[in-house]
């Protein structure tokens, strides 16, 4: 520091120039990683990845820098001279600058190749369907979380800690009390489903022919009409959907099948989902904290919002049902109460990315039980197939015929990413919630959604999700939204509504 001290408000403005040019290099890095899934010619694949990875350093040292950490430090020491909103991009900055410090870079080095080597393990051993090629990998992954853990923060829970990276704020106790109650009363409800092998004989009436550039164009207006801003986004096609903002252009993917339209047009409103939140961050705010996402959980409580409460309710159909019709000739004849059907099928399955919206929170509780014990020492990562068998066939009432279809099916463990999985169903959770309080403000949904007037709900979800970034911390924003304690009651009582509409179907 020099010898004269500089105004808080002063130094608030050279974080804010150091914070914007990370998010450029940000920026730069997601553009060419979007490249990498959608367009780039396979033999660049090498030159590629080392591009990816000069850009990663550069943003990596600039993070770490001490000038950086130093001006970070000094105002968050200084947080009572800055305005609260100062404060807010001063204390996000600050909690992950430490939590990023605490680990040495040696460490940083060694967990990132072998997370690298992992990846490439998981597919090898996901093809040969041999649990065995990778089990040496996942054990290095679990005791290396375990140390990135006890790095950050020795004297508290290391799973709560790693859960921290991925939704701040979240308590293990929290999550477990929900969750508790989730598996509880859903339960119920996947135990009135038809037993494994008895359901999904005959094709729905979204089973057929429908030709890709169809479907095309039915997704991006139906992208369109929930409020995707396509002069500042686009839609392409991505092998496993995914949406990567570079800065404020916001590019969604979705991956076609052209006998089934269910997977684009729900994965396009998922993503689309994933993308408004993105285009509604403040653009004043663009680069710092407040002008983020704030937690994973948040961010799949907009997708899901929007693919299941919105995309496959009936009036969504109704407003819907005539443009399919003229553009899909398979659907000509089909009825609303056929195709609300289809859009929501419900059946015990193997596969999580392939679940419906009940079974889903299953195959997560699942996850979220095994990857506690895992870090908890209390599963070696040798028992994880056998573990996974016997909660399957707890939960779902079916066991997978290999590990293909079980344990190996997802990447989340093999990338070292553990306490990922519940901020799925946190999603679930906080997606019903924030639907109900919406509902509340602005009337019926299915009243809104026949009319087509789905702004009015992107509205909503502007002023009481999106323009706030990280100004609360996920619980506390979706609290904040609702004037109570979000809980997974609204969830549950969608998913038996749902149930029972089905059976009247
Ligand atoms: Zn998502």
């Amino acid at each position: 520091m020099g010898t004269t001290l500089q105004s808080a408000s002063d130094r608030y403005g050279q974080l804010v120039t150091h914070l914007h040019l990370q998010a450029d290099l940000a920026a730069a890095l997601h553009l060419l990683q979007w490249d990498q899934e959608t367009y780039m010619p396979a033999g660049v694949a090498g030159s590629r990845a080392r591009q990816i990875g000069t850009l990663a350093a550069a943003l990596h040292e600039r993070r770490t820098s001490p000038r950086f950490l130093d001006l970070v430090d000094e105002l968050a020491g200084r947080q009572t001279d800055l305005e609260s909103w100062q404060a807010v991009d001063v204390r996000e900055t600050k909690w992950r600058a430490d939590r990023q410090r605490a680990l040495e870079s040696d460490l940083v080095r060694e967990r990132s190749q072998l997370h690298a080597e992992a990846r490439g393990r998981w597919v090898e051993a996901r093809e040969a369907d041999d649990f065995e090629l990778l089990r040496p990998y996942l054990k290095r992954i679990v005791e290396m979380e375990q140390r990135v853990a006890r790095c950050i923060d020795a004297s508290r829970d290391p799973y709560e800690v790693l859960l921290e990276s991925y939704e701040p704020g979240m308590t293990v106790k929290a999550l477990e009390d929900c969750f508790e109650r989730l598996r509880t009363d859903l339960q119920g409800l996947v135990g009135a489903l038809p037993a494994a092998g008895e359901d999904g004989a005959t094709p729905t009436v979204l089973q057929g022919d429908f030709p890709l550039d169809s479907q095309r164009s039915f997704n991006t207006q139906v992208a369109r009409a929930i409020g995707f801003d396509f002069n500042k986004g686009r839609l392409d096609v991505a092998v496993h959907p995914f949406t990567m903002s570079i800065g404020d252009d916001v590019r969604l993917t979705t991956r076609y099948d052209q006998t089934d339209l269910r997977y684009s047009l729900y994965s396009t409103i998922h993503e689309a989902g994933h993308g408004l939140y993105e285009q509604g961050l403040d653009p004043e705010a663009h680069g710092l904290p407040r002008g983020t996402a704030c937690s994973l959980g948040v961010h799949e409580s907009q997708s899901r919002l929007w693919e299941n409460l919105v995309g496959r309710s009936t009036g969504f159909w109704e407003y819907f049902l005539p443009l399919a019709k003229t553009t899909f000739a398979p659907l000509q004849a089909a009825s609303l109460k056929a195709v609300v059907h289809a859009a929501n099928e419900t059946r015990r399955s193997f596969i999580r990315t392939e679940a419906d919206e009940l079974t889903y929170n299953l195959h997560i509780i699942l996850r979220f039980d095994l990857e506690r014990a895992l870090i908890a020492g209390q599963l070696a990562v040798a028992d994880l197939p056998e573990a996974w068998a016997a909660h399957m066939r707890q939960h779902l009432g079916i066991v997978p015929p290999s590990n293909r279809d079980g344990v190996l099916q997802d990447v989340h463990w093999a990338s070292g990413a553990i306490g990922y999985f519940p901020t799925y169903t946190l999603g679930n959770v906080y997606a019903a919630e924030l639907a109900t309080a919406a509902e509340h403000d602005i009337g019926s949904f299915h009243d809104l959604m026949v009319r087509g007037e789905f702004i009015e709900l992107l509205r909503w979800l502007r002023t009481h999700v999106h323009r706030l970034g990280q100004t609360y911390r996920g619980h506390a924003l979706v609290a904040a939204a609702l004037g109570r304690e979000p809980g997974p009651h609204a969830l549950v009582d969608h998913l038996e509504r749902k149930n029972r509409m089905m059976k009247e179907l």
